[in-house]
């Protein structure tokens, strides 16, 4: 067997969770859906994309462009113009076409961006990414070809009160050294719905120049779409960060459409692996998309629409868990500041969260359990934090939600009373 073989054959954690949910979705049984990343459905979002979809079926010019033309790896031109000059005229960063390059989703970007950055290298030695705050984002864990693709960095916990808490970089043990070849955050983060500050940003970027690599700032969360945001930071480019985007999360999973935005070099070699690997990206997202980003209707749709419905949905599932949790047993939740996960931690847990997650499937609620989001920790020892937390989606129907939280507390509780 090759190594490529073997590494794809092994079964990885993004591979069982996919499949997870993938298996629960199709089975007899009913179940609550809170394991994967994937969005609610939107009625106002939905309908206006179906409003462009129809515009372009009726139009053959515009529907033979969607299906009869390969476009250049570097993605959709008069996309990549639009979200230029929509970026620019936000931001100011001075984009050209020149920085931005189009994926089929923003985790096959991942894989080729970890793959230019880490690895073996022709000259001996070998590149790692430095991720500085685990737990980070399990999609990452298997991207890399080479062995040991990832270190990652123990965070520090701030007890918020009121049964929460906050993960913070730890920058006295953030050590930079030759081996690594580029830093990558998910902000916001999934799985914690942690937000880095800017001042946190600020800093890794600051690292990040002194080493002379790049920042690596995954916003499939982010801003400026879909922008599930819930606290006020400034969102940040320029030459030293490679700004990963979606169009996932404002609730188009399925089309698959990613964004890197990054300096000039790295868009050329992001294209030359999107060629060998893709031929061309689908058009589909962009030009449906595109009509919305010339407007400026996407940061508007974000930000009125998508931003505030996700974070109403995050209050309610935070409301049930305080409710259902109350003061029966040791628990944590990570302040929830973005994306649409609860990230909870049960301190000194009497069984571990594979085991709870386990449990919990057997009584039809899916959630994911937390020991997977730790890439990249593998020499850290055993960090009991690591099997004290679980990943808790909340974007899908708020009475499933709320009725799938109960059951979580329930089966926590009774973990800890059997003891
Ligand atoms: N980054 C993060 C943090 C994610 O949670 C996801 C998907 O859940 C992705 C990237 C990849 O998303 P997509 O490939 O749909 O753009």
């Amino acid at each position: 067997m090759t190594e490529f073989a073997h590494k794809f054959s092994e079964q990885a954690g993004i591979n069982s969770l996919m499949d997870d949910l993938g298996k629960a979705l199709a089975g007899d049984e009913p179940m609550i859906m809170m394991g994967g990343g994937n969005p609610g459905h939107l009625a106002s979002v939905q309908e206006r994309l179906r409003e462009e979809l129809l515009a372009i079926a009726n139009d053959p010019a515009a529907f033979q462009r969607l299906v009869g033309q390969y476009d250049a790896p570097q993605g959709e031109a008069t996309f990549i113009r639009a979200l230029v000059d929509l970026l620019n005229a936000t931001y100011d960063w001075g984009l050209t076409p020149e920085n931005i390059a189009l994926t089929n989703g923003s985790q096959a970007a991942f894989f080729m961006l970890f793959n230019l950055f880490a690895g073996p290298l022709q000259a001996g030695g070998k590149k790692q990414i430095l991720l500085p705050l685990a737990p980070e984002y399990l999609g990452y864990a298997d991207a890399g070809l080479g062995p040991d693709t990832f270190r990652s960095v123990k965070p520090v916990i701030e007890d918020l009160g009121d049964h929460t808490f906050k993960y913070r970089v730890d920058f006295e043990k953030l050590e930079l050294d030759e081996q690594v070849g580029a830093i990558c955050v998910s902000r916001p983060t999934n799985p914690t719905g942690n937000v880095l500050t800017d001042e946190e940003v600020k800093k890794l970027h600051k690292l990040a120049g002194e080493w002379n690599i790049p920042l690596i700032l995954d916003g499939a969360y982010g801003s400026p779409f879909p922008e599930l945001i819930y606290t006020e930071v400034t969102p940040f480019w320029d030459e030293q960060v490679v700004l990963c985007l979606s169009l996932s999360k404002l609730g188009l999973p399925a089309v698959r459409t990613g964004i890197v935005i990054a300096k000039a070099e790295i868009i050329r070699a992001l294209s030359g692996a999107n060629a060998i690997i893709n031929l061309a990206t689908g058009s589909f997202g962009p030009q449906l998309v595109e009509p919305l980003v010339k407007s400026g209707e996407i940061l508007s749709l974000s930000r009125e629409e998508v931003r505030p419905w996700y974070q109403a949905k995050m209050h309610k599932a935070r409301a049930v868990l305080k409710e259902a949790l109350a003061e029966d047993c040791p628990w944590y939740v990570h302040q929830p500041e973005g994306a649409m996960f609860l990230w909870l931690w049960f301190p000194d847990l009497p069984i571990s969260s594979y085991e709870l997650y386990l449990r919990l499937k057997a009584r039809g609620v899916l959630v994911v359990s937390g020991h997977y989001f730790f890439p990249g920790m593998e020499d850290e020892g055993d960090w009991p934090h690591r099997h004290e937390c679980l990943r808790v989606t909340y974007s899908q129907d708020d009475e499933q939600v709320a009725a799938g939280i109960r059951i979580i507390a329930e089966e926590v509780k009774q973990a800890f009373a059997n003891a």
